[in-house]
């Protein structure tokens, strides 16, 4: 049975996703199979570093061929992408480059993240492991990943935008421990009895978790408190039910959720909301933005994943309770949105009264982002960001909350809360769903019909966010008599 990184990384996070994804791979989701289509492409633009390399081909599922493959091209080529090496015990791992240096090879991974990170080194202490024992002397190893100083200027400057680590000591520093635990996986994903292993937290993550955590109530002990604390208190015991804890033994946030499931009510602190609504100065200005954040930048003056915003709702309250106006800006040509985003917004926010925005450090920092790119504009951009207020702050603080928000403050958890408004039946029903979709727009990869229904869909779903701060005003309102 084959051991690939992508099993030894998973056995490594827990030996019994890797038993399952081998004897019970039915059980996985369809989002499991998802791959990510930034991650291929920042691969695919990094591979023009190395002009002469050469792919090896072999399927991506035939690491016996590939291996073979690998071998021959090596004793002709200096750069190979793609290749791919085979222990006689069945670990077997594919390197993004395989470089030659003198009379060794360097391994290059190349990641789509603007950092090295942990689980990076323990994936290439895994390739190296593989290769080295595959009879490929290694001299040094390298994550090639997004700079995230770059700027793009008019062109992409591809030798600019990659940054290469030399993490060699990390790397065969951890060679005992790997050579142990592929031993250690690849034994056990031949057992035949399923292996039994505590849950805990962080099985919220896993693509097993409906499998593992049938006896995890949908709203429980976990999504209260931290990892480690939630496990301990679950161990401690033996529940995983919000109903087993005794609500006096926690104090602040944890109380109010706990004694609000429990009775299935609705806390309520009039002075706190009071405090809020008091700092509201009208008109309002009920503002939302959307964003796409390309891992290769598409526009001048961008880097790697920055947020560029190429749509806002804003709605417009004269007085309280009072009807609303909405304005909105969707940018529907495939150039930098930024610029005309920019006008918009100060033409539509006025001069005077409160501008609501739900977690303000995004609004905030677009805005800053905005001001910086557009000197002639950044006063009056700046000065929108002066008259924000946060609507989250009565919700995070529980000044105002509701056993049904599960202990979130999320706005989507909030306003199916407290009113019958839901987000289930959108074209578009999130954000992240409302990025890509517009991202693929700028790409060109949609026809004009599907252009349309986007734009319908972000109309309708941009708007939706700012009506439902409208509508969670008018709850703040009504729990403040
Ligand atoms: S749900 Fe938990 S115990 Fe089950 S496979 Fe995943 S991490 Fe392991």
């Amino acid at each position: 049975m084959n051991l690939s990184k992508s099993d030894y990384m998973l056995g490594s996070l827990c030996p019994k996703a890797l038993w399952l994804k081998k004897h019970k791979k039915e059980l996985l989701s369809a989002e499991a199979d998802e791959w990510s289509a930034s991650g291929y492409s920042v691969q695919k633009l990094a591979r023009a570093l190395y002009p002469d390399g050469v792919e090896v081909s072999a399927p991506i599922w035939d690491f016996k061929q590939g291996s073979e493959q690998t071998k021959k091209l090596s004793s002709k080529y200096d750069v190979l992408f793609e290749a791919v090496a085979r222990l006689p015990w069945g670990a077997t791992c594919r390197i993004d480059v395989l470089q030659k240096e003198g009379r060794s090879w360097n391994l290059i991974e190349i990641k789509s993240t603007t950092e090295v990170k942990a689980e990076h080194i323990e994936d290439l202490a895994f390739q190296y492991y593989v290769f080295y024992n595959a009879g490929y002397k290694i001299k040094n190893c390298y994550i090639l990943h997004l700079n995230k100083k770059y700027k793009r200027k008019k062109k992409l400057d591809i030798q600019k935008l990659f940054v290469s680590e030399n993490v060699t000591p990390e790397v065969v520093a951890r060679y005992g421990e790997v050579e142990e635990q592929a031993a250690f996986l690849s034994d056990m994903q031949k057992r035949t009895q399923e292996p039994q292993l505590q849950i805990s937290k962080k099985c919220k993550s896993c693509d097993f978790y409906d499998y593992c955590c049938v006896n995890v109530p949908p709203y429980s002990i976990w999504d209260i408190f931290p990892q480690p604390t939630a496990d301990k208190i679950c161990q401690k015991l033996n529940s995983y039910d919000i109903n087993d804890l005794i609500a006096t033994e926690y104090k602040d946030k944890r109380f109010i959720d706990i004694v609000s499931w429990q009775k299935q009510k609705i806390h309520c602190d009039k002075e706190k909301i009071r405090e809020f609504l008091s700092q509201l100065q009208y008109p309002l200005y009920y503002l939302d933005y959307e964003t796409i954040e390309p891992a290769i930048p598409l526009f001048e003056n961008s880097g790697p994943y920055q947020h560029i915003p190429f749509q806002f709702s804003l709605h417009i309250q004269d007085h309280p309770n009072g009807p609303v106006e909405h304005i909105g800006f969707l940018h529907k040509e495939k150039t930098d949105p930024r610029r005309d985003l920019a006008e918009a917004l100060v033409k539509s926010c006025g001069q005077k009264g409160s501008v609501i925005v739900y977690n303000e450090s995004f609004e905030k920092k677009r805005n800053e982002e905005l001001a910086g790119l557009f000197p002639d504009l950044a006063t009056a951009i700046l000065s929108i960001n002066d008259r924000v207020l946060d609507q989250l702050i009565p919700f995070r603080q529980r000044a105002l909350y509701h056993y049904l928000q599960h202990s979130s403050a999320s706005i989507k958890k909030v306003l199916p809360a407290f009113t019958n408004i839901s987000y289930d039946k959108l074209e578009v029903k999130n954000g992240s769903e409302a990025m890509s979709s517009y991202f693929q727009f700028m790409l060109g990869e949609l026809s004009s019909p599907e252009e349309q229904t986007l734009f319908k869909g972000l109309e309708i779903y941009c708007g939706q966010d700012t009506f439902a701060m409208v509508k969670l005003m008018e709850v703040l309102y009504k729990f403040a008599v």
